[in-house]
C-alpha cells in the first residue's frame, strides 16, 4: 500500500517544501492511523529523487544477493515452526501465536524499557507492540542472531513512520 503523507504530498521531501497548514496534514493522516496501520508490518518513507540519484547504477545489493538473505532468514523461521504440532503451527514469524512470541521475542531488559518508551512516546496499541516485536525477530533473524538485540528491536520501531508522524502532528 503507499500513500502520501500529507494532501500536496511534498511532505519529507527534500526537494520541495510542504505546502499544507499543519492542521490539515494532522487531520489528512488522523483519516488513516489507527486499525489500518496498526495491519502493516512495516512503514518506511521513499522520499522522492532527482534524476542524477536515479540514474546513478552501481553500489545498491543485487535482487540475488538481497534473494539470499531472505531464503537464510526464511530457513531460520521454517526450523524455528518445524516442530511444533500441526494444527497451531506457524510458518513465519508474523503469524506467530501470543505464546510463541513469548517463547521466540524474550527481550533484555535494556530492550524492554526502550520499547516500554516506544510505546508511551508513540502511543501504540497492543497491536502495533505485537508487530514490532515479530518484525524485530525477523531483523534479528536476517542478521543471523538468536536473541532479539536492542539494534534488531530499534530497526523495527523505526518501521513505525506513520505511528511517529502521527503522534507528532508532523
Ligand atoms: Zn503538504
Amino acid at each position: 500500500m503507499a500513500t502520501q503523507e500529507c494532501p500536496c504530498g511534498h511532505l519529507g521531501d527534500p526537494r520541495k517544501p510542504c505546502t499544507c497548514h499543519p492542521g490539515r496534514v494532522a487531520k489528512y493522516l488522523s483519516r488513516l492511523s489507527g486499525p489500518l496501520l496498526d495491519r502493516i508490518d512495516i512503514h518506511v518513507e521513499v522520499p522522492s529523487l532527482g534524476f542524477e540519484q536515479l540514474s546513478r547504477s552501481g553500489q545498491a545489493e543485487t535482487s540475488a544477493r538481497v534473494r539470499e538473505r531472505v531464503q537464510k532468514a526464511r530457513a531460520v523461521q521454517d526450523g524455528r515452526f518445524a516442530s511444533k504440532s500441526r494444527s497451531a503451527s506457524a510458518h513465519c514469524n508474523a503469524q506467530m501465536s501470543p505464546k510463541q512470541m513469548r517463547q521466540h521475542c524474550r527481550l533484555d531488559n535494556a530492550s524492554q524499557e526502550m520499547l516500554r518508551l516506544a510505546v508511551d512516546r508513540l502511543g501504540l496499541s497492543a497491536r502495533a507492540y505485537d508487530r514490532i516485536l515479530k518484525v524485530a525477530r525477523t531483523v534479528a533473524d536476517l542478521d543471523g542472531k538468536e536473541s532479539i538485540q536492542a539494534r534488531h528491536l530499534s530497526e523495527a520501531i523505526q518501521y513505525r513512520t506513520l505511528d511517529r508522524r502521527g503522534r507528532a502532528g508532523a
